[in-house]
C-alpha cells in the first residue's frame, strides 16, 4: 500500500516518476507551479503539451518531463474558485483522482502533487488540502499500483495544513471486493499471532487464524451471515479492522483490532465512534463483545472506552480449544 509524504519544496526538482502540474486549460504554459515547470523542462515540453488539445477543468493529461528530474509531467485543470457554488470542490477532488488514474495507466508507481488551485484560482487552502487528501486515500485504498505519493507544498500555510491533516487522518471502509477481503486476512493473520499468542499459543492462533479469518471464511461471514467487515486506514495504510454483527437490540462487536505499531495513534477512539455511529444507524442500545480473559491490554483499553464487565462465558471453539472470555457491554445513549 502506498505510502503518503507531505514535503515543503520545489516540485520541479522532485525525483519521481510523475509530477503533476497545476496547468490551465490551454495547457500552453502559465504562472505559478506551471511555469516553473515548464522553464525546468525546456521548450520540448511546450511542444508537447501543443499536441494535446488542450484540456477539461478536472481532467489529466500526461507528457514526458523532458529536462525535469522527473519522467513524466501529469498537467491536471484545478477549477477557479468562485464561492464554492460551482462544482468547485468535485472537480477539484477530480483533478486528483484523474491525474492518479493517468497514473496508474501509465505504470507510475511515483507521484507528486502540488497544492492544485491553492495559487492564482483562489481556493481556500485548507479545504483543499482537505479534498486532496481524502481523495488521494480513497484512490489508493483500491490501486496498490501506486507505491508513494508526494504533497509537494510550497508555501508555509499549505505545508502546516497537510501536515495537521495527516495527524489524525484515517479512513473507514466497509469490505466489499475480494482483495478488501485478502487485506483483512493479512492484516488478521499478523494481528492475532502479535495478540494471542502470548495469550493462547501458537497452535490455538494458527487454528483460529485458518478456521475463522481465512479469505473463504471471511467471505462466507459477509455473504451469508450479514456480518459487515471494515478496514481502518491511517495514512493509506490498511491498520486494523472491525467486524460487527446486528444481535436483536445489540450490536455484536466481533472484531475490533488495531497492529501493535498503529498504537496510541488514536485509531481506536475513531474506531469506536464510527462503530457508535453505526450501532445507532441500526437501531441497537448497546454495544457487546466478549474478550479473552487473559487479554489485559484489551479488557483496559475496553474499560477506558466505557465498557462495562458484564459476566464470563466459555465457548468451545472446534478441535478441542476453548476461549475463556469476558462478556463487555457499552450502552449508547441519544
Ligand atoms: P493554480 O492556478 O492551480 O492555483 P498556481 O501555480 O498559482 O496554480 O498555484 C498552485 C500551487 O502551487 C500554489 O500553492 C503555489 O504556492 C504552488 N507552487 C508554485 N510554484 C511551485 C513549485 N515550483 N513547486 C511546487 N509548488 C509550487
Amino acid at each position: 500500500m502506498a505510502k503518503i509524504e507531505i514535503i515543503r519544496g520545489d516540485i520541479t526538482r522532485l525525483d519521481v516518476d510523475a509530477i503533476v502540474n497545476a496547468a490551465n486549460r490551454s495547457l500552453l504554459g502559465g504562472g505559478g507551479v506551471d511555469g516553473a515547470i515548464h522553464r525546468s523542462a525546456g521548450t520540448e515540453l511546450l511542444e508537447a503539451c501543443e499536441l494535446l488539445n488542450g484540456c477539461n477543468t478536472g481532467d489529466a493529461k500526461i507528457t514526458p518531463g523532458f529536462k525535469l528530474p522527473a519522467n513524466h509531467v501529469i498537467h491536471t485543470v484545478g477549477p477557479v474558485w468562485n464561492g464554492g457554488m460551482n462544482r468547485e470542490k468535485e472537480l477539484l477532488s477530480s483533478c486528483y483522482r484523474q491525474s492518479l488514474r493517468v497514473a496508474s495507466e501509465n505504470g507510475i508507481r511515483t507521484i507528486a502533487f502540488p497544492n492544485i488551485s491553492t495559487g492564482v484560482y483562489g481556493f481556500p487552502k485548507l479545504e483543499a488540502a482537505s479534498i486532496a487528501f481524502e481523495t488521494v486515500q480513497g484512490f489508493l485504498t483500491d490501486h496498490p499500483e501506486i507505491e508513494k505519493v508526494i504533497f509537494c507544498c510550497f508555501d508555509e500555510e499549505n505545508f502546516g495544513y497537510y501536515n495537521k491533516l495527516n495527524c489524525n487522518k484515517t479512513l473507514i471502509k466497509l469490505v466489499k471486493s475480494t482483495s478488501e477481503i485478502k487485506i483483512v486476512a493479512d492484516l488478521a493473520s499478523t494481528i492475532w499471532n502479535e495478540y494471542y499468542v502470548p495469550i493462547i499459543g501458537q497452535e490455538q492462533v494458527n487454528y483460529m487464524v485458518a478456521s475463522f479469518q481465512s479469505i473463504e471464511a471471511i467471505e462466507q461471514q459477509i455473504r451469508t451471515e450479514h456480518q459487515e467487515y471494515y478496514l481502518i486506514y491511517h495514512l493509506a495504510e490498511p491498520s486494523g479492522y472491525i467486524c460487527i454483527k446486528p444481535a436483536g437490540n445489540d450490536l455484536f462487536l466481533s472484531k475490533f483490532y488495531i497492529l501493535k505499531e498503529k498504537r496510541g495513534t488514536g485509531l481506536g477512539k475513531g474506531g469506536l465512534n464510527f462503530i457508535i455511529s453505526r450501532a445507532k444507524e441500526l437501531g441497537a442500545n448497546a454495544i457487546t463483545l466478549t474478550v479473552n480473559k487473559n487479554n489485559i491490554n484489551s479488557i483496559n483499553a475496553y474499560d477506558k472506552l466505557g465498557f462495562k464487565n458484564t459476566g464470563s462465558v466459555v465457548t468451545e471453539i472446534g478441535a478441542g480449544f476453548v476461549m475463556d472470555d469476558y462478556t463487555m457491554r457499552l450502552d449508547i445513549t441519544g
